[in-house]
């Protein structure tokens, strides 16, 4: 089998029929990473600005007393909702991330993972088992595009010492706010 037929399979076996509980637009440990290019999409989808659709990935390293992270994930309001989940529906479901697209599945390398969701393990099979594989295959892509290139800015900038800066496939971008403040 190959592997496009052997993900599809997967995915159809994992019984996914989505009970738009939400469950994965919210709570502090769903984080929605988003790459410049998905970040851009959605910012000529609605009327806010970059630091007003993400903040730094939140998980940082220190070098040459500067403080690093690598990408940007989506804001979550006070309730530690997705910003843009409202009334339980996502308001840029057209132009929403890979990574809504394909929840509760991705695929790291070539291993099939899925994560916690309700609406998994049903008796039928997944619905839409060929569109979902076409979009876990564009989001492993996407995601290796944007892995690369980011080490790439990582290798070619000179970290300032005491800077905090994020790097992704665009640049290295100076934060004046200290993280725990963001
Ligand atoms: S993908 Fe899963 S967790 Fe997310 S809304 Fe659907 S059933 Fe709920
Ligand atoms: S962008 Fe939409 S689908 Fe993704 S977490 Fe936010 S509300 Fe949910």
């Amino acid at each position: 089998m190959d592997e496009i037929a052997l993900i599809r399979t997967c995915v159809e076996e994992a019984g996914f029929h989505c009970l738009c509980c939400s469950a994965c637009c919210s709570g502090d440990n769903n984080e929605v990473m988003v790459s410049p290019p998905e970040i851009q999409t959605i910012m000529d989808a609605v009327d806010l600005a970059w630091n007003e659709i993400v903040e730094p990935y939140p998980e940082w390293i220190t070098e040459t007393d500067a403080r690093i992270t690598f990408g940007w994930v989506i804001r979550r309001s006070a309730d530690s909702n997705c910003i843009f989940l409202k009334n339980n529906r996502c308001t840029i479901y057209q132009n929403r991330p890979h990574i809504c697209r394909t929840y509760p599945f991705m695929l790291d390398d070539t291993e099939f993972i899925i994560s916690e969701c309700p609406g998994c393990k049903a008796k039928e099979k997944t619905k839409d088992a060929e569109e979902i594989t076409k979009d876990l295959l564009r989001r492993r892509d996407a995601e290796d595009e944007e892995f690369s290139l980011t080490q790439k800015q990582y290798q070619k900038h000179s970290i300032i010492s005491g800077s905090t800066i994020v790097f992704d496939s665009r640049g290295a971008h100076l934060i004046t706010i200290p993280p725990e403040k963001l």
